[in-house]
């Protein structure tokens, strides 16, 4: 079971809460188990951490490993250099690819030979017949 106060303990203890909100959590310490229960064990896992936090290593590794960075940057890391783009497909994408390319040209095609007649802009291509000039007779 938790309250709006239980998550708050922590910041509670690293002093991070205002004026208002450590008065008002002081009070309901008063009256709730839960936390009071929890925040010994809070502040006791706070002093823990920061007594490990202040050990230093027992072995600096740097000194074995820096000599052979600097040998052999590529020994040490055969993959860093670019990987190449290298695109392989399967035979069945292939053929896919080849069909897909087959229909598109058809179809450009059929749309070229029959597509263009259903249009309804006149055809530049049918002769224009001219109506026979009038004939001048003269009677003299
Ligand atoms: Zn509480």
């Amino acid at each position: 079971m938790t309250d709006t106060w239980t998550d708050r303990l922590s910041e509670y203890l690293d002093g991070e809460l205002t004026d208002a909100e450590r008065a008002a959590l002081e009070s309901h310490l008063a009256s709730c188990r839960e936390c009071v229960t929890r925040s010994p064990r809070l502040r006791e896992v706070a002093a823990r951490a920061a007594a490990l936090m202040a050990r230093p290593p027992a072995d600096d590794l740097w000194p074995g490993i820096e000599p052979r960075l600097q040998s052999g940057a590529n020994a040490v890391f055969p993959s860093a250099r670019a990987p190449s783009r290298r695109f392989s497909f399967t035979l069945p994408q292939l053929a896919a690819a080849g069909i897909a390319l087959m229909v598109m040209s058809g179809g450009g095609v059929w749309v070229l030979q029959h597509g263009g007649r259903a249009t309804s802009a006149p055809a530049s291509s049918r002769p224009i017949r001219l109506a026979p000039a009038p004939r001048v007779v003269s009677t003299r």
